[in-house]
């Protein structure tokens, strides 16, 4: 902010500023224009009592010049008229009003030319505070209507030199102390301006981080879900998703299945390969698991070289299938590494609810879990289903 003038100092924050207080203060703008061509109208009784011999000439300035551009300027406040317009457009009327004055002070006689320097006052009340006007224009529009009435009154000597005196030290008085009240009000506009902006600025920068924590915290989350290694879901995550489809199917009682799976001798693809070589296989055996399942179903990694499926409303044997499906399609494949192709072999132990049944979680993975320990026992990449009859279930069943 330039100190006497109170510009800012950069552009295109002054041209924001102007914007910006014109619209603010355009309410005022229309009701102090109102007020003005009220009061100057009235006055119009005045030039009737104290400057009668004028009265025509007097009234021709009021209500044929000064007034109608009043009216004018005031429904332009209306318009869709920018900023940058409306202030020259209110300092040519002020200035006009102004004039209008001095030319009745000329050519009024006595007392009309001592008093009429009030009306002047008034004006310079007007241009420095009631219209809003920038401190500079209001200053310059002051002065040089003072200056005009000095010159005027001392060049067509139509006052005595008393009471031009006592007028003029009015006038200077008046004009210090409207600067002084303008110049408050402006930079008190330009600091309360520069705050809003900051806080403005504060309150999107501080939107701006929230969203990008939550977004933070959002992928962080979403990570918490996920092993690292092959962006399938991790067992913890299996686990809350398979209770909440455990729930549903409480609910409803749509069948429920689970796979557990895992790779066969992958000790030996480790040994001969190398451990970089083996995440390799496991990353491609993931993502083959993912683009076999349907959309409702969750795959996850279970631990190690073992993985679990979860399948909701799957029956066993649309179960079976989908494992069956999945087996093929991985131990028909080779899986390429830098050390060549690689193909695995699969053990599979599936399990089901039927709808009538009732199990929790644990139970049907451990059930699922034995399934493939059969599988592994019958010989490896093999498919074996969770059988009641030889499962520990059973046979504690049995002892009680
Ligand atoms: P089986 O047919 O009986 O399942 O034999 P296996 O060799 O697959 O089973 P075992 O439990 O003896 O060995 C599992 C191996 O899986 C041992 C371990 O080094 C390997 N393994 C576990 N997690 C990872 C991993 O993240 N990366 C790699 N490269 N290997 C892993
Ligand atoms: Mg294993
Ligand atoms: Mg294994």
């Amino acid at each position: 902010m330039r100190p006497f003038t109170l510009v800012f100092r950069d552009r295109d924050l002054e041209k924001e500023f102007r914007k910006a207080n014109y619209e603010k203060n355009l309410p005022q703008i229309r009701v102090c224009l109102a007020l003005g061509f009220l009061l100057y109208a009235s006055f119009g009784i005045l030039d009737h009592w104290i400057i009668p011999d004028i009265e025509q000439f007097a009234w021709t300035v009021r209500y044929y010049i000064v007034c109608p551009l009043l009216v004018g300027v005031f429904f332009l406040a209306y318009s869709e008229i920018r900023y940058q317009y409306m202030y020259p457009l209110m300092v040519l009327a002020g200035f006009v009003a102004g004039v209008g004055i001095i030319a009745m002070i000329l050519g009024a006689g006595a007392p009309g030319c001592f008093l009429y320097y009030v009306g002047l006052l008034l004006c310079l009340m007007f241009y420095y505070t009631f219209f809003r006007l920038p401190f500079l224009a209001a200053t310059v529009l002051s002065w040089t209507i003072f200056l005009l009435y000095e010159v005027l009154v001392i060049w067509t000597k139509s006052i005595p030199l008393p009471i031009l005196t006592n007028n003029t030290f009015f006038f200077i008085a008046f004009n210090i102390t409207g600067m002084s009240a303008s110049y408050s009000i402006e930079r008190y506009m330009r600091q309360d301006f520069l705050q809003r902006r900051k806080i403005r600025e504060q309150t999107e920068n501080l939107k701006k981080a929230l969203l990008d924590v939550e977004k933070s915290r959002h992928e962080a989350e979403e990570m918490a879900k996920l092993d690292p290694l092959t962006s399938l879901y991790n067992r913890r995550h299996f686990f809350s998703i398979a209770e909440r489809e455990l729930a549903r199917y409480r609910r409803y009682r749509h069948s429920l299945s689970i796979i557990m799976i895992d790779l066969d001798h992958f000790k030996r693809v480790n040994d001969t390969y190398g451990h970089f070589i083996g995440d390799q296989v496991l990353q491609a055996l993931a993502a083959a698991i993912d683009k076999l399942m349907r959309k409702a179903d969750t795959p996850c990694r279970y631990g190690g070289e073992e993985f679990a499926i979860l399948m909701p409303e799957t029956d066993l044997a649309a179960a079976q299938n989908l494992g069956r499906r999945i087996k093929d399609a991985i131990e028909s494949t080779e899986i390429d590494t830098r050390k060549g192709p690689i193909k695995v072999t699969l053990s599979m132990g599936i399990a089901s609810l039927d709808g009538a049944e009732d199990a929790c979680i644990e139970q049907l993975v451990e059930r699922a879990d034995h399934a493939l320990y059969q599988a592994k026992y019958s010989g490896r990449s093999l498919i074996r289903i969770w059988d009641k009859s030889s499962s520990a279930e059973a046979q504690l069943e049995l002892l009680t």
